[in-house]
């Protein structure tokens, strides 16, 4: 686990028509592509409050997906709107430090 602080953007854009990229206080850079964000999405309707099982599928996000809008949420979260008509994940900073698809991350986030 190594670093308890909460993490903290400096710098969220878009790194291409797609794919989301953040720039984090600490440095680290994180690129999301829009579809891995997209079925990360923690909106009730895609994950199961109770169980915390993902309900949403592969299948029913669009290849093309990509992030329409993408709104700050007080200084904890961002929230995206998507190109498919969803715009129910609040995504906190902290998850998606934790989800960021880099190498490094992944390696330590398999311990
Ligand atoms: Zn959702
Ligand atoms: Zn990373």
């Amino acid at each position: 686990m190594g670093d308890h602080s909460k993490p903290i953007p400096s710098e969220i854009t878009r790194s291409n028509e797609q794919d989301i990229r953040i720039l984090w206080k600490d440095g680290h850079e994180s690129i999301y592509p829009a579809r891995y964000l997209r079925l990360k999405c923690p909106c009730a309707g895609c994950v199961d409050e109770w169980s915390g099982r993902r309900v949403l599928r592969q299948n029913e996000v669009p290849k093309d997906v990509a992030p329409a809008s993408l709104e700050l949420v007080g200084r904890y979260a961002v929230r995206v709107y998507w190109n498919d008509g969803h715009s129910d994940g609040i995504y906190t900073f902290e998850f998606l430090r934790d989800l960021c698809p880099c190498s490094q991350c992944r390696i330590s986030n398999d311990e």
